[in-house]
């Protein structure tokens, strides 16, 4: 059967317990969820933190406690943030996958308005020394794409070398200044990345279900979580990440595919197995 990569992120930057009392933001809720997830299927998870007051941040503390508490349970194939908060350092964005060696990171590629009242940078001094170390250390760039110009922004660092072939995109569709999230978004963004390349997407919100439905038919990944979207249905809060993976594993089964195992996405992506 076709595999199908799944990734869960269960946490992200924005949801606050005040919107969703089931998003887990400290470390050993986020590592509870991720092994839930985990032993529904899930093949990878995104990782985010929060400080102690449930803020997005790029802690080194509660990046460490979070993976430890992580790999102690399972072997899910670990992609930390570079991008958890605005206003942060180079350093303070590349510190946690320097030191933790996850076998993935994100790499946002290019900057953007974030809303109507920040902006969210990612200069070409940043994305060329993330992409330079990330080669370094053996990290797979997950290359963030929330906007076409991104994906020609990708082509440059692949030509310079900054990226390696093959690369692997995660299209985020339905960023408040980004693509909006529709199938023909999706479709456009897929027909303008090499041959070669593997991928996988989401819709923000309400985005979430048309997105998934159109990367499976597309033979993308998928990616669901609290990230991205906290509703189950119309105005139904879901009640653990796990419900969103057990209902994309579902439908992935629907299609006739299945959801690849944490090795088998190693297999996939070309990942080198990291350990602490
Ligand atoms: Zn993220």
């Amino acid at each position: 059967m076709e595999k199908v990569i799944l990734t869960v992120a269960p946490t992200g930057a924005w949801p606050t317990k005040k919107e969703t009392p089931y998003v887990p933001l400290q470390p050993e809720e986020i590592a509870a969820e991720v092994f839930a997830c985990y032993q529904a299927g899930a093949s990878v998870a995104h990782i985010h933190v929060r400080d102690d007051e449930d803020k997005a941040s790029m802690s080194f503390e509660k990046f460490e406690k979070t993976v430890r508490l992580i790999r102690e349970r399972c072997d899910i194939v670990l992609n930390l943030t570079t991008s958890g908060g605005l206003g942060l350092s180079d350093e303070e964005r590349m510190k946690p996958f320097m030191e933790l060696k996850p076998e993935m990171a994100s790499y946002d590629c290019g900057s953007m308005n974030w809303g109507h009242s920040s902006v969210f940078i990612n200069s070409p001094s940043f994305l060329e020394k993330l992409g330079m170390t990330m080669k370094e250390i053996g990290v797979k760039p997950e290359i963030e794409v929330f906007d076409a110009g991104m994906v020609y922004n990708a082509e440059y660092y692949l030509n310079k070398g900054i990226l390696d072939s093959p690369p692997h995109y995660q299209f985020v569709l339905g960023a408040p200044g980004g693509m909006s999230a529709t199938v023909e978004n999706l479709v456009f963004l897929k027909s303008r990345i090499p041959e070669t390349a593997t991928w996988s997407a989401l819709g923000i919100g309400k985005g979430h279900l048309p997105i998934l439905y159109t990367s499976l038919a597309l033979g993308g990944n998928i990616r669901v979580g609290m990230e991205d979207n906290i509703y189950y249905s119309k105005g139904v809060l879901a009640k653990s990440n796990v419900e969103f993976v057990e209902r994309a594993k579902r439908i992935a089964a629907e299609l006739g595919k299945e959801i690849a195992t944490p090795d088998e996405t190693r297999e996939l992506l070309g990942l080198r197995r990291q350990t602490i």
